[in-house]
């Protein structure tokens, strides 16, 4: 028996197309064929989801705050480590913190504007 995927009636396995709406069946498999291409989103019940994966909004605010926060982390460590008197004695490493920093810092506002023109360059 085939199930015509139209009008659901049942069809003896000869006939080519639905004794109901006149379906083709060879239609019908190229059909099926197609939908088991076709992968669908598997469906997740809510107590299998993750709250970081499946939640737009968290998402977002993560996605913003580990842009933003190296650029803060490394402009502290500057400010903190051009406060703070060295221990080095031996003048070129005396400010060798405070440059990792700049180049920190620096870094991650370059990786900040590239990665958002990125997202607003036109194409
Ligand atoms: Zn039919």
């Amino acid at each position: 028996m085939i199930k015509c995927i139209r009008c659901g009636k049942e069809n003896d396995d000869k006939n080519e197309v639905c004794s109901n709406c006149g379906y083709s069946f060879k239609e019908q498999k190229v059909e099926e064929a197609y939908r088991k291409l076709l992968k669908e989103d598997p469906v997740v019940p809510d107590e299998e989801k993750s709250g970081l994966i499946d939640s737009p909004i968290l998402t977002f605010i993560f996605g913003i705050l580990s842009m933003i926060l190296p650029i803060f982390v490394f402009s502290f460590l500057a400010w903190y480590n051009y406060k703070k008197p060295s221990k080095v004695k031996l003048e070129p490493f005396r400010n060798v913190g405070n440059i990792f920093a700049y180049i920190g810092a620096a870094i991650s506002i370059f990786l900040l504007v590239y990665i958002v023109w990125g997202l607003i360059a036109p194409k």
